[in-house]
């Protein structure tokens, strides 16, 4: 058999980019999905994710998402592939500013990033303001809005897939379709058993497997996890197509009032090209634990989409017709407090695993890569510090 440094159990955003960078760090590495990524199943795919650079979650986010942004530049220039449009996003919240991502202080800590981090940003801080320079956003007496010029789209599907194009011209040996069974840890190393009965060997283990990584985790860790079902909808434009282009539309983050059906915020895109594809928006559904095996992927119902039309785009994006084009279902897996939980398995340091990170992992994903790399051939994480997001770091975070 041959013995592995590494081998990544699943090649979404987390898998990918740690397999691509332990690649190019020199190690013999062996990445294995259960699917052919970037594929529709798990966490990575809808066309379109959110990358900001002061980050509400978290001023320590901000470190992940600046190293994410030069790498994801150094990427597009080995590749030739477009994988982020830096265009801003806007963050509006009013007077009665909800909890966003599971953090009360989400817009205080964006301006805060923005100064500690010299982010370029502006503010808008009457509705006349973001009304001249954003007349798409209905905005109402109270709201304030912040501009975080560093932010911008990521294309994930591209994304993933240039990361696993590069792993394999590094040498990585990818295998696609490939179910992991069992880990387990043994004198010679850890051994990784396929549901096909294939086996192999490797010094350390990655597990990366966004929502079905719960079932790998030692059971202190697995129950931080909740995977719920997200749905993503393409609403068509009515008026005025020319304030959805990306020249003259952030990607938008809305702290919308809350009401009996309005229960989240509201986030969007602007058109990724023809108008008639219609404009990505989606709210965050806060629905019951789903199983990633046996969720359902089917298009969301029409009375849900009238629902969410009528709650969260009619008031806010009055050029949006009721029209729904398309939508998509995504998994989240949360974590109290939106965190992220990156460590050795409390059962044998030689397994690290990468959770799926709360519903903004993406923007983080190959810094966090880039780190697990580093520490795992050079001892020690280089450009971030991966330290707030152990373990042993969550209890402040966790709800009693
Ligand atoms: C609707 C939605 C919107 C989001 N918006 C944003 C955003 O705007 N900005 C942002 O930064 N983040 C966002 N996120 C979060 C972000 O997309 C995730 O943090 C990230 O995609 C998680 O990547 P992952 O690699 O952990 O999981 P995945 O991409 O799901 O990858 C896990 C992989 O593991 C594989 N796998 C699982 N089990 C096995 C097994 N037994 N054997 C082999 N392979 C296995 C799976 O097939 C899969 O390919 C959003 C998420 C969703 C769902």
């Amino acid at each position: 058999m041959t013995k592995y440094d590494c081998i990544v159990v699943g090649l979404g955003a987390m898998g990918s980019a740690t397999t691509y960078q332990l690649a190019n760090a020199g190690a013999r590495v062996l990445g294995l999905d259960q699917f052919s990524p970037p594929h529709k199943f798990g966490s990575s795919h809808g066309d379109s994710r959110v990358t900001r650079a002061a980050i509400g979650e978290g001023i320590e986010y901000s470190q992940l998402a600046l190293r994410s942004h030069a790498l994801w530049r150094d990427i597009e220039a080995q590749t030739g592939k477009t994988l982020f449009r830096r265009n801003g996003c806007l963050s509006i919240s009013g007077t009665d500013a909800v909890v966003m991502h599971d953090v009360d202080d989400f817009f205080a800590n964006i301006g805060e990033a923005a100064r500690r981090y010299n982010i370029p940003h502006k503010t808008f801080d009457t509705p006349e303001a973001i009304r001249a320079r954003y007349p798409q956003f209905a905005v109402k007496a109270g709201d304030h809005a912040i501009l975080d010029e560093e932010a911008g789209t990521l294309f994930p599907e591209a994304c993933v897939a240039a990361q696993l194009q590069l792993a394999e011209r590094a040498g990585a040996t990818l295998k696609r379709d490939t179910q992991v069974a069992a880990i387990t840890p043994t004198a010679g190393g850890v051994e990784v058993a396929t549901a096909d009965g294939q086996r192999f060997i490797a010094a350390r283990v990655v597990i990366a497997a966004g929502p079905w990584l719960p079932r790998f985790a030692a059971a202190e860790i697995a129950r931080h996890f909740t995977v719920t079902r997200q749905a993503l909808y393409w609403f068509e434009i009515k008026t005025n197509p020319e304030r959805f282009l990306p020249e003259n539309c952030p990607v938008f983050i809305w702290q919308v009032p809350q009401s009996a059906d309005v229960h989240s915020d509201l986030y969007g895109f602007p058109l990724d090209g023809n108008p008639s594809s219609g404009v990505k928006v989606s709210h965050e559904e806060n629905g019951g634990a789903v199983d990633p095996d046996t969720v359902d992927h089917a298009a969301t119902p029409q009375d849900e989409i009238d629902r969410v039309y009528r709650s969260y785009v009619a008031p806010f994006l009055p050029d949006l017709g009721p029209r729904c084009l398309r939508t998509e279902t995504c998994l989240y897996t949360r974590v109290d407090r939106s965190r992220f939980i990156i460590d050795a398995d409390p059962r044998d340091p030689r397994i690290n695993f990468v959770s799926a990170c709360s519903g903004h992992g993406f923007k983080h994903s190959v810094a966090i890569g880039e780190a697990l790399a580093q520490q795992m051939t050079q001892g020690r994480a280089a450009h971030v510090d991966l330290e707030p997001f152990r373990l042993k770091r969550l209890a402040p975070y966790l709800r009693a």
